[in-house]
């Protein structure tokens, strides 16, 4: 008895560990460096991601690998033993580091054994601060980024580019509407003095925030004073304004890729209205609608596609909603009749309460799972970033309650407002249409050889 009244007051004890994710520590350093402090589920092991505020947005169309190329640079080595030498370094840490360019920040990411978190946080900074970069290295990563764009951008791909033919459905609607490059940037007269000075300018502790989520050593915060906080401040360079629509788009195109197939792709997008206040989270619902509602309609009762869904994404200063839907080349007239009667229906009649009810419960459900991990959660805070302020992380799933039917359904109609943009992407020719020209030839072949036989058979 006195056991299990142990075991009780034991488990009792136990507390009922649920890590409040939206509270870190975070401040800043005095050079201005912003630090993000978690400890996390996992004590053995730290995630490290160092967010640099630079981008591809942040260059003119020709100069937009500038810092995609200055981060493969940063791991050309720091010393005679080259970028091998560095890679060396990191794994007899145990550590493995990666790095990212988007459109809006450069990000290195850092998984290490806790015990060596100063040891690899020190080798971090060696890259920054240390690295030379001369013209051999400026060579060998710009072979690098070509080939990681898909190899030598050749005149007939930028011919193609230019005729709107070498893009997908969403890129090629950003060209249109003026919201992207239409080529890619050239990445062979990229010169070394204008990495030098984007480095110079660009990756100054001012203009970057530490994430460090895991088994944090105690000893943390004074080495990042000592290491990091030695870093000069500089005044960072102007982030350049995404563009905004300044061009018509065609309500209809289709978009060739490739010569011979009897798939085809449907894209329907429509560009988000702006609301007023924070609708982050309704789009976000409504998304997660839409993608239920194709599911149901074009898979569950007509089988017309086993995939279709629904996405938001980035077009310049704009965000977009596609419906999308894998197809056979026959189904695409049936399949875009069916969606024109969807979007009418929601217009008319509301999103259905009871399925809307369910596809918002999910949403809140979710997000007791989906950053599980020490990597998933410092993910998550260089994604959450825009929504962190004084230690705390807007927490999604009060503003996913806060979102009613009413909120939803006024979303919905101001997004069908507008007619959107319908794209589908297919070959040039189906199996059909080869089919029929091989019978073509070959009837031609065979009329011409009767021909010639009756002629020389009549002579
Ligand atoms: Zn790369």
């Amino acid at each position: 008895m006195r056991c299990l009244l142990f075991v009780c007051l034991l488990l009792g004890c136990v507390p009922s560990f649920a890590l409040d994710r939206s509270q870190v520590e975070g401040y800043l350093l005095p050079n201005g460096l912003q630090v993000i402090l978690k400890p996390g589920y996992e004590r053995d092991h730290v995630s490290i991601r160092l967010v640099v505020g630079v981008g591809f947005d942040d260059f003119p169309c020709d100069r937009r690998e500038l810092p995609h190329l200055l981060e493969h640079l940063l791991f050309s080595g720091i010393d005679e033993s080259g970028e091998g030498g560095l890679e060396e370094r990191m794994q007899a840490l145990g550590g493995e580091w990666n790095a990212y360019t988007s459109n809006a920040d450069t990000t290195f990411v850092i998984e290490a054994p806790a015990r060596n978190q100063r040891k690899v946080l020190d080798l971090l900074l060696a890259i920054l601060s240390q690295t030379q970069l001369d013209e051999n290295a400026l060579e060998l990563s710009k072979k690098i980024v070509e080939r990681e764009d898909g190899g030598h951008y050749s005149h007939l791909q930028r011919w193609l580019d230019r005729q709107d033919l070498g893009h997908g459905s969403s890129d090629q609607l950003a060209v249109e509407l003026g919201l992207t490059c239409a080529e890619r940037s050239s990445i062979d007269d990229l010169r070394l003095e204008e990495v030098d000075d984007l480095r110079a300018h660009w990756y100054a502790p001012n203009n970057m925030t530490l994430i460090v989520v895991g088994g944090l050593d105690r000893l943390l915060p004074a080495y990042l004073e000592r290491t990091y906080g030695q870093l000069d401040p500089v005044e960072p360079g102007e982030r350049r304004s995404l563009e905004t629509v300044v061009q018509q788009a065609e309500a209809t195109r289709v978009l060739t890729s490739g010569w011979l197939g009897n798939s085809a792709k449907l894209h329907w997008l429509f560009l988000e209205p702006a609301l007023e206040g924070d609708r982050e989270q309704t789009f976000n619902l409504l998304q997660r609608y839409l993608d239920w509602a194709l599911y149901s309609e074009l898979r569950l009762k007509h089988s017309l596609s086993y995939g279709p869904s629904s996405q938001r994404e980035m077009l310049g200063n704009s965000s977009a909603i596609s419906l999308n839907a894998d197809l056979d080349r026959e189904s695409v007239d049936e399949a875009e009749d069916l969606l024109r009667k969807m979007i009418d229906q929601l217009r008319q009649n509301g999103l259905d309460p009871a399925t809307f009810e369910r596809i918002k419960q999910a949403a809140i459900a979710r997000e007791a799972w989906t950053t599980q991990g020490n990597a998933a959660l410092a993910d998550y805070y260089w994604s959450a970033l825009g929504d962190y302020a004084d230690g705390r992380f807007a927490d999604p799933t009060s503003k996913l309650r806060q979102v009613s039917l009413e909120d939803a359904n006024q979303a919905m109609r101001q997004l069908f407002a507008e007619p959107g943009y319908l794209r589908i992407e297919r070959s040039v020719f189906g199996y059909d249409s080869i089919y029929r020209v091989l019978a073509g030839i070959v009837g031609l072949i065979l009329l011409a050889g009767f021909v010639w036989h009756k002629r020389r058979t009549s002579q």
